[in-house]
Formats: C-alpha cells, sequence, structure tokens
C-alpha cells in the first residue's frame, strides 16, 4: 500500500501548451477504448477523480465535443487540435477527468497493465 504523498503528480498539456493541467495520480489503471473516437486518437486514457486535476491555464481555449449518448465532455484545443483530457462521472456519479495519458509529461506506467474499454458498445 503506498502512502497518498506517494502519489505523483504529472504535468499534462495539449501540443500548442495552451493548455496546461496537472493530475495527482499513479496511473495505475490505464485503458485503451474502441469507441469511434477513442479509436481515432488512438489515446491510452486514465481516469482521475475530480479532486486530484487540476487545470492550470487554457479554459478559453478548450472546446467541448459531446456524442452518442452526450455524457462525456471531450475537451479539446481549439488551437492545436490535441484531446488532453475528457470530463464524465463514473457510476456513483462523481466527477472524473479521463486524462489523455500522451499529453502527460514522462508519464510512467506499465504498458501491459493496458486494459481495453468496449466503448464502441456502450
Ligand atoms: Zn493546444
Amino acid at each position: 500500500m503506498s502512502q497518498p504523498t506517494d502519489v505523483p503528480v504529472y504535468e499534462g498539456s495539449c501540443q500548442c501548451g495552451a493548455v496546461r493541467f496537472t493530475a495527482r495520480t499513479g496511473l495505475e489503471a490505464p485503458f485503451q477504448c474502441n469507441c469511434s473516437r477513442c479509436r481515432r486518437l488512438n489515446a491510452v486514457m486514465h481516469s482521475v477523480p475530480e479532486d486530484d486535476f487540476t487545470l492550470l491555464s487554457g479554459n478559453e481555449t478548450l472546446s467541448i465535443y459531446t456524442f452518442n449518448s452526450h455524457t462525456i465532455a471531450h475537451q479539446f484545443c481549439t488551437q492545436c487540435g490535441i484531446q488532453p483530457f475528457a470530463a464524465g462521472s463514473d457510476r456513483e456519479g462523481n466527477t472524473i477527468h479521463v486524462i489523455n495519458v500522451h499529453c502527460l509529461k514522462e508519464p510512467r506506467y506499465d504498458k501491459n497493465a493496458i486494459s481495453h474499454f468496449n466503448g464502441a458498445d456502450f
């Protein structure tokens, strides 16, 4: 068991740097999704609770795209087009941010731990 102080805080950004954020997470449950959007992005995602996510800059530069059930706010930078994260809810209704691991600075995670989420049939 790790203590809360052991959890790293990652810096993340879009490509151009307008959107910057931090995520406090151990990246223990990365996943890839096969929905019509994630398949195109080829992103590795990871969910973090709202309290562990901080948007540092770029709120005015972000645009939101939704589709299907419109329950997930896919947020992308209107300058460079990169989607650093999405916002949604977990099964209990708590707000979560689903971060694009590839947008983090030097993410450390086990690629063999990447699970596959069947978002295409969601
Ligand atoms: Zn950008």
